[in-house]
């Protein structure tokens, strides 16, 4: 068994930021990261407009911020959280750029970038690989903080809570955490890391459907263990996706090209070279992404064509590559020149808005269980995320969650004698799988299903077909589970039928339609 003082569960901005904060300010605590994949395999590394905070004063404002992100939600958001998330901002920010994060910067000022449902210009960026620059420069700090250990290619299996302690009564309403049963995918062996206090920054859940914009770890294992672990889960029925994918004939991860490209001015256009925004919202291509996928979603069904086009021939070239270096090299690599051609785009599921339910401190329904970031519901985004304010929600909600974290761990009450009752992982009677066939036939199912039934336009008849299938799915996925030894591939598949499960089962629950849930029989 190995102990912690502090477990964090990822390695994206929410993770990292949360470890480094509790580093600075207690550097005898023990954290551990682990983190399933490489260390800096994670949504924040794919990250690409930026992230959204009020800098420029004179034209911007908190209200503004605020305004926009309520509008954005539909007004499902939790005013409170919005406001202390979007006026904590520049603190936070500043603190990226003390860890070394570079943003661009024009003339002695920060670049300004625009997306859908802003009303300025306040994403800050590094050119389109946003992501890529933060998690770099967080990495590093990790890496210099002596009491930090990051175990990357360790896949947490489940959370240890009284229900696996033989001694401790199972009380549904007092659940505690102690740790995490986690595959070291090297060795392929299941260790037990006990902890005083566990934090679940594990992302979204893209791979539920079949084509996503999220790299493949995100298949929404954190949710799934937690709602296991009977930790509350809402606002599953909120699945952003994001109107400009893009198109490839395969399925899985999708390359996005950043709505900060309409922002600058690029115009979507059926294949027949129609523009046809003008038809759903005033504000045309920066209306939130919500309308603009459905939008798309309909012209698709209309004309039966398989993408509509991207049109960026009427942009500056020299300020595109500029500032969409990535994305054009993309496209060239692609055989299009986004000069002369149509860019091909498709809308895909790309952020979830709902999750394991949390406080303003980061704090579960679990006790000792923290969660931030995009595997949580915290009242930030409301029905529908407002774009960029994701990587802002992991860096506040990481700061508040470490200085609660500390303060508990200061208190230090916790009792782990009782701890050695917890059992190894159990193994008997359990088979290695000789093949995956079925593992990967039931993940295409489950995928085949959620993208036909349950995505940006769903109706009755679709969910109540979903809720059977599911649970065929899942009865199928239990059995495979009962008599295998455990995988990463058999785990993820077990998450992402419990995602599905959550989804389907909230998403019936909706008696209107909200930002990003749209349900045929519910328009009046
Ligand atoms: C293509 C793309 C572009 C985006 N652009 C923007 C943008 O411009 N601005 C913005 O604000 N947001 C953007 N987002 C959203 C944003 O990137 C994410 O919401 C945010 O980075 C989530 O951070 P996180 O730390 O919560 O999770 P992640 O960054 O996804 O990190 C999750 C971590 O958990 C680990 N993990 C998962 N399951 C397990 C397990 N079972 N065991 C161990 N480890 C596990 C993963 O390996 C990973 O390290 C974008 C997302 C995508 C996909």
């Amino acid at each position: 068994m190995i102990k912690a003082d502090v477990l964090v569960i990822g390695s994206g901005i929410s993770g990292l930021s949360y470890a480094i904060k509790i580093s600075e300010r207690m550097p005898e605590a023990k954290i551990i990261i682990v983190t399933k994949a490489d260390e800096d395999e994670s949504n924040t590394k794919y990250a690409q407009g930026g992230l959204s905070v009020v800098t420029d004063f004179d034209k911007d404002s908190f209200q503004k911020h605020i305004d926009d992100t309520m509008r954005a939600g539909d007004g499902e958001n939790n005013l409170e959280v919005v406001k202390m998330v979007i006026e904590e901002g520049p603190e936070r920010f500043r603190e990226l750029v003390d860890w070394g994060t570079n943003f661009d910067q024009k003339d002695g000022h920060l670049s300004l970038g625009r997306e859908g449902g802003h009303t300025e210009n306040r994403i800050v960026h590094h050119k389109d690989i946003t992501g890529k620059e933060i998690e770099r420069a967080l990495l590093a700090t990790v890496n210099k903080s002596p009491n930090i250990e990051i175990m990357a290619h360790h896949y947490v299996i489940d959370l240890i809570t009284q229900h696996h302690v033989p001694e401790k009564i199972f009380d549904l309403e007092k659940i505690d955490c102690y740790g995490a049963y986690i595959l070291d995918e090297k060795y392929k062996k299941i260790k037990k890391i006990t902890a005083k206090i566990t934090l679940v920054a594990t992302g979204g859940a893209g791979h539920v459907y079949k084509n996503t914009t999220n790299p493949i770890i995100a298949t929404g294992d954190g949710i799934a263990f937690v709602h296991r672990a009977r930790g509350k889960i809402s606002n599953m029925q909120y699945y952003q996706f994001h109107p400009t994918a893009l198109f490839s004939k395969r399925d899985g991860m999708l390359f996005l090209i950043s709505e900060a490209v309409r922002g600058d001015g690029a115009k979507l256009r059926t294949k027949d070279g129609e523009k046809f925004m003008q038809k759903y919202d005033e504000r045309e291509e920066l209306a939130s992404r919500d309308i603009v996928a459905r939008a798309i979603d309909n012209e698709l069904k209309i004309s039966g064509d398989d993408y509509v086009g991207l049109d960026c021939r009427d942009m500056n070239h020299e300020k595109f590559i500029e500032h969409f270096p990535n994305i054009y090299q993309k496209c060239v690599d692609e055989g299009i020149d986004p000069f002369h051609q149509l860019i091909p785009v498709v809308p895909a599921c790309h952020y979830l808005m709902g999750g394991i339910d949390i406080d303003l401190d980061g704090q579960s329904s679990i006790k000792n269980l923290f969660a931030v970031g995009e595997c949580t519901n915290s009242g930030l985004h409301g029905a529908n995320r407002l774009a960029s304010n994701s990587l802002l929600e992991g860096m506040v909600f990481g700061h508040n969650a470490a200085l609660k974290t500390v303060e508990l761990l200061e208190i230090n009450d916790f009792n782990f004698d009782d701890l050695k009752a917890i059992p190894e992982w159990n193994e008997e009677g359990m088979k290695m799988m000789d093949e995956m066939v079925m593992v990967s036939y039931l993940r295409r199912q489950l995928q085949e299903m959620m993208s036909d039934l349950v995505s940006i336009v769903r109706t009755n008849d679709r969910l109540a077909l979903a809720k059977k299938k599911q649970h065929e799915i899942f009865d199928a996925v239990n059995e495979l589970y009962n008599y295998s030894i455990m995988s990463p591939k058999l785990s993820e598949l077990r998450n992402l039928t419990n995602i599905s499960y959550l989804i389907i089962k909230q998403s019936l629950k909706m008696t209107e339609n909200k930002g990003a849930f749209y349900n045929k029989d519910l328009v009046k």
